[in-house]
């Protein structure tokens, strides 16, 4: 028998685009509307043969496979055992799964860190120098009549961005294209670049100068170059009279904003320009964030420990000190000892250095799928998909939380990432005492 579920929310990037229409039949899922061509891509080859059923512990490098019980005995164990153990990864998977990291970080006197920290890291800590002036996505397509990507091409990255909340999409009070400006500031010109009323190219790794030159013209000084970030300054005046001019504008950065030399600087020139922007029109800023739930890791962290992420409890209390307490700085430093990743694959997106050290110490994956980092991994336990086989709350790249769907019934005994968590969690509590 067939049955579609109406409003599922996409499991993929910070859109959680919430109106997918899921048609179900025999316990699959048979088509999918309102996605976008990733999103059918995921719903096709959830269950690839890249697919992990059984969990698995290592055994004289060999994996073999073993019940969940075991898996998470031994994963226990390992976690129990280490004197400075790290959780990892947490962008793909439920809030409610995160809180019961958190906890487990606390009670191992590990450190737990999130994807955040090799991605719009220097954007929270950004927000932390400087504040944020920011809304809903929903009051961005109600009312934004100047939309501003800067350094990210949602075209490719988040392709529904611009129907659902942006240029394209049919707000309240702003219904069509023209109603709305376009400008796209990057290095190159992107698919989305093609789209824009006005592309700005600027020179890699100038974007801190770009936004000091704009926060100057916006104050009204004059500024003593022909070009500054390769863009004539005359250009760079006309956009900040757009943008004074418009009645709610909005500034969306990527990670070639954060990732790029200046790094949270560069985030300190973006917040600021925006807020002083706040003294002629309204203006809003927010970061593209990536995978689904990254946002929520950040929340539910921030809600237990004080912090968003690369938090230390190693000595009893909550300890946050980005550079120093970082999943890339403690591997490449060689400091902790065991290494339990929920839903992410260090092992093919880390420097060499360390992902060397990786190798070298026991390391627990929670996962669905096979990756680089399964095979370094000495425990491997599969996980139900959230948003598919599991529901669960994530919240979307402006803050909102989503309740997802359970869709399908997973792969018989596939447990959710909040139960396997949960069952650790327990374990180690006997353990540790
Ligand atoms: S834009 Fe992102 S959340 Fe929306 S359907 Fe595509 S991948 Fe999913």
């Amino acid at each position: 028998m067939e049955k579609t579920i109406y409003n599922a929310v996409c499991t993929i990037c910070g859109c959680c685009c919430d109106d997918l229409e899921v048609k179900v039949g025999d316990g699959k899922i048979v088509e999918v509307k309102n996605a976008c061509a990733i999103s059918l891509s995921k719903f096709q080859n959830y269950n690839s043969e890249e697919r992990i059923i059984k969990p698995m512990i290592k055994k004289n490098g060999e994996f073999k496979e073993c019940s969940f019980k075991e898996a998470a005995e031994k994963a226990s164990m390992i976690l129990a055992e280490a004197e400075y153990p790290l959780i990892y990864g947490l962008s793909l998977t439920s809030t409610e799964a995160i809180g019961k990291a958190v906890e487990l970080a606390e009670v191992l006197g590990g450190v737990i860190d999130n994807t955040t920290s090799v991605c719009h890291g220097p954007s929270l800590i950004g927000v932390h120098d400087i504040g944020v002036v920011t809304c809903t996505l929903g009051e961005i397509k109600n009312r934004a009549d100047l939309i501003i990507y800067w350094a990210s091409n949602p075209v490719f990255s988040h392709p529904r961005h611009l129907a659902r909340y942006t240029i394209f999409s049919k707000g309240k009070f702003r219904k069509e294209r023209k109603e709305r400006k376009l400008i796209v500031v990057d290095v190159r010109k992107t698919a989305t670049a093609k789209l824009a009323d006005i592309f700005i190219q600027a020179i890699p790794n100038q974007d801190y100068e770009l936004l000091s030159a704009l926060r100057m013209a916006v104050k009204g000084e004059e500024i003593y170059l022909d070009e500054v970030a390769g863009v004539p300054v005359n250009k760079i005046e006309e956009l900040a009279d757009l943008m004074i001019s418009c009645e709610f504008g909005v500034l969306f950065f990527g990670l070639g904003l954060t990732m790029s030399l200046g790094k949270s600087r560069n985030i300190d020139a973006a917040l600021s320009l925006v807020r002083d922007l706040n003294e002629k029109t309204k203006f809003l800023i927010m970061p593209m964030r990536g995978h689904y739930n990254v946002t929520g890791a950040n929340e539910v962290i921030a809600w237990q420990t004080g912090y968003p992420f690369a938090v230390d409890f190693s000595q009893g209390y909550p300890k946050y000190n980005p550079g120093e307490t970082t999943t890339i700085e403690l591997l490449t430093r060689g400091e902790c000892d065991a290494a339990l990743i929920i839903g992410s694959d260090p092992a093919a997106h880390f420097p060499v250095s360390a992902v060397k050290h990786l190798m070298k110490i026991p390391v627990i994956t929670i996962d669905p799928h096979k990756n680089a980092t399964t095979l370094i991994s000495n425990v491997v336990i599969p996980t139900a998909i959230t948003g598919i086989e599991v529901e669960g709350t994530v919240y979307r790249m402006d803050g909102v939380p989503l309740e997802c769907k359970k869709l399908v019934e997973p792969p018989l005994g596939l447990k959710s990432d909040e139960e396997i968590l949960t069952e650790i969690l327990a374990n180690v509590k006997k353990l540790k005492g």
